[in-house]
């Protein structure tokens, strides 16, 4: 399986935080690559992305890190909220102490912002080229190179192929072939307002979480304090598979009632919210397959309690980038090696995020034995116990 590693370009499907940084961190190895994304321009969602160390560590590597920071905000705590007494459950420094335990800072930002910034990155590579309204259908691994098949008919010629297509991954159904993700019955709502529009008596630095029976409510700031981010969960039978809808606010009424006003003055805010079914799957040890392999939520969709999804596409694409240029002649091999070097990690990422979202959700006992034990907890605890997560990369 050898020959012409950086001859041919590398394949890209899905122009999403995973695939842009991929992009770019291949073309820093001095890897040709073709980035396919199905929309007509690049684009995130408007909503805000929580950025653990280890994600700077990454984008150090990339060399992007001060730019992403740059729009970014640094909270000085995250808080744990009783939704239901308002007692403060927990809260976790953010500041000088934190830095210095995970050397590195814990950031909120606008996903637009890190999504432009690694466009931009990728715009200036003449090694990059970006395609837009390519919807990729299917492909073909030929053993000495992949060509791709897109729905209106066309191809591409690679030398391989990463699939960063996302959540319902066509690249993954190929080599996985698990079938559809698995639907968590949480359902998320988010928004985000200007500054000037939140009562400034609920204004707050910090990234704050108030936990209610089956339900979670988040909000910080963004873009350098100019935007205020919301996150609304609870549980629904809603099975359908919903991303980024316009969502239903007396549905969430129903499910939030009751709770302190702090909570409900905050969401009563909102004129628009945006839906998401929540979804993951069971971890794999195998997403690569000859020529072609997965990155962030194709090879490995999680929920989002720890907030590290797109932080995991990061990490994959430097260490998809350190193994290809190890291995530039055998891309097969490298492949291999990164998923090696990444399934332990990020299935463990996908299975804590579940036991999160349970404690942040618990009910009656279970939400008193949560706030006892979170209670008793000092900074150095709380650092201890995410160790494993921000300290990795
Ligand atoms: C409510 C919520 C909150 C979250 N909070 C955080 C957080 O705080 N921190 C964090 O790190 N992560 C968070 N995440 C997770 C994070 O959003 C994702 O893990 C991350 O965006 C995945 O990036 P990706 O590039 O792998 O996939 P995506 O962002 O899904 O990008 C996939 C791209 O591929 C394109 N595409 C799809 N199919 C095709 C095709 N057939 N052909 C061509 N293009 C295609 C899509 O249009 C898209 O542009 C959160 C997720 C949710 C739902």
């Amino acid at each position: 399986m050898a020959g012409n590693g950086r001859n041919q370009p590398i394949l890209i499907a899905g122009g999403g935080i995973g695939g842009l940084a991929a992009a770019h961190a291949l073309a820093q190895k001095g890897f040709p690559v073709r980035l396919f994304e199905q929309s007509g321009e690049f684009r995130e969602v408007g909503a805000g992305i929580q950025l653990g160390p280890n994600i700077f560590r990454a984008l150090e590597k990339l060399g992007l890190r001060d730019e992403v920071l740059a729009d970014a905000w640094q909270p000085t705590g995250m808080e744990m909220r009783d939704a239901l007494s308002g007692d403060l459950v927990h809260r976790i420094p953010l500041g000088e102490e934190f830095f210095a335990y995970f050397n590195g800072p814990y950031a909120v930002t606008h996903r637009h912002d890190i999504h432009a910034t690694l466009l931009k990155a990728c715009q200036n590579n003449n090694l990059i080229s970006l395609e837009t309204r390519r919807r990729v259908a299917d492909y073909e691994d030929g053993g000495e190179g992949v060509t791709l098949r897109f729905e209106d008919g066309g191809t591409a010629e690679g030398g391989a192929l990463v699939g960063c297509d996302g959540m319902w991954s066509r690249v993954r159904e190929k080599i996985v072939g698990d079938g559809k993700p698995r639907v968590s019955g949480h359902i998320a709502y988010r928004a985000v307002l200007r500054r000037e529009d939140v009562p400034t008596d609920l204004w707050r630095p910090d990234v704050v979480l108030w936990a209610g029976p089956r339900t979670h409510f988040v909000h910080y700031p963004l873009r350098r304090g100019e935007l205020y981010n919301l996150v609304a969960v609870f549980h629904s039978d809603r099975y359908v598979e919903g991303w980024n809808e316009e969502a239903d606010a007396e549905t969430l009424w129903a499910h939030f009632k009751g709770q302190r006003p702090e909570v409900l003055r905050m969401l009563e805010r909102i004129e628009t919210w945006r839906m998401w079914v929540l979804c993951d799957r069971e971890p794999v040890k195998e997403w690569s397959k000859g020529r072609v392999t997965l990155l962030g939520d194709a090879a490995h969709p999680m929920l989002q309690y720890l907030a590290q999804g797109a932080c995991m596409a990061t990490e994959d694409a430097v260490w998809l980038a350190e193994k290809a240029a190890a291995a530039p002649d055998d891309l097969p091999a490298a492949f291999r090696a990164y998923q090696e070097q990444r399934y332990l990690r990020t299935g463990r990422v996908q299975i804590m995020a579940r036991v999160y979202g349970e404690f942040y959700h618990a009910r009656g006992v279970a939400a008193e034995l949560r706030n006892q034990m979170l209670g008793a907890r000092t900074p150095k605890d709380a650092y201890e116990g995410v160790a494993w997560l921000y300290g990795g990369m």
